[in-house]
């Protein structure tokens, strides 16, 4: 498909809320950008957080049926997982996807002392792919194509932007770009008309899409559907300098049971993931 920004494809903005920070522990603290339970309305997506911990938040885990994206805004943490018995570090702009497929057991830790701040989305697996091996991609800041245009730069770490195309391996097809905007700077993101997709501002504020909405820092814009056949556009105008993730991806229109840190199709599946985790077969 050729990218072509008519006037029936330009997406418009369907819903924006705002995000709220909430202390867990007083070395967490947590905001849920896309709450879990939307299954149908966010389909790929399943949830997306965002954390700012130290050392000792969280534990060592299992997934199952599900890639996750970890972002990293600030700080850095030290990765480990079962799956190539590697680890390593992730720095601010660094992006890693990982494919749990059929089981990883993984940690992530900020160094003593460090406070980190991050994004994770979980992103469904396809039913074909749920016990796919798994795969990490880790996709450092420098490593990520930038298109350059009219006062934007976007890193494009899934996807493609204008023609500046990504090599991430996808299961479910998805984009991921983070711009930053100069003040009046203005741009289009091309979509294909079918994803599902959504924009969290990190800093500034700015005007998207058809309705032209505005939006500020700590809001998520949900986008509006598209002529599903055709490729489709969003219109980007920052008011100030902005800076901040866009996340698409065709919607899967499976059944999701999910549970824990698991999620699969069936609650059969989800009971042998317990299965097959307590009798070691994650390792
Ligand atoms: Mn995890």
């Amino acid at each position: 498909m050729t990218f072509n920004e008519s006037e029936s494809n330009r997406r418009g903005i369907k819903k924006i809320w705002t995000v709220s920070e909430r202390a867990v522990r007083p070395i967490h603290s947590a905001a849920p950008i896309l709450q879990s339970g939307h299954w149908e309305d966010f389909d790929p997506f399943l949830l997306m957080m965002e954390d700012k911990f130290e050392k000792g938040a969280f534990d060592v885990h299992p997934h199952r049926g599900i890639e996750t994206v970890t972002f990293i805004i600030d700080g850095a943490i030290e990765h480990y997982d079962s799956a190539t018995g590697g680890g390593g570090t992730l720095r601010p702009g660094d992006l890693q996807f990982m494919t749990a497929g059929r089981g990883v057991v993984h940690n992530e830790t900020p160094a003593e002392g460090e406070r980190v701040h991050l994004l994770q989305l979980w992103v469904n697996l396809p039913s074909a792919n749920k016990m796919a091996e798994p795969r990490y991609q880790n996709i450092p800041a420098q490593a990520a194509p930038v298109r350059q245009e009219g006062g934007a730069s976007i890193r494009v770490y899934s996807g493609s932007s204008g023609g500046v195309v990504s090599d991430t391996l996808n299961y479910a097809p998805v984009t991921f770009v983070e711009m930053s905007l100069d003040s009046g700077a203005s741009i289009v993101q091309d979509l294909p008309g079918d994803y599902n997709g959504f924009i969290y501002v990190l800093e500034g504020s700015g005007t998207f899409g058809e309705n032209g909405a505005g939006a500020h820092k700590g809001q998520v814009l949900w986008l509006g559907v598209a002529d599903k056949a055709k490729m489709s556009s969003i219109r980007i105008s920052a008011d100030e300098s902005m800076r901040l993730v866009l996340f698409a991806g065709r919607p899967l229109r499976e059944p999701v049971v999910a549970r824990g840190p698991f999620v699969m199709n069936t609650e059969e599946e989800i009971a042998q993931a317990y299965s097959d985790y307590r009798s070691g077969k994650f390792i």
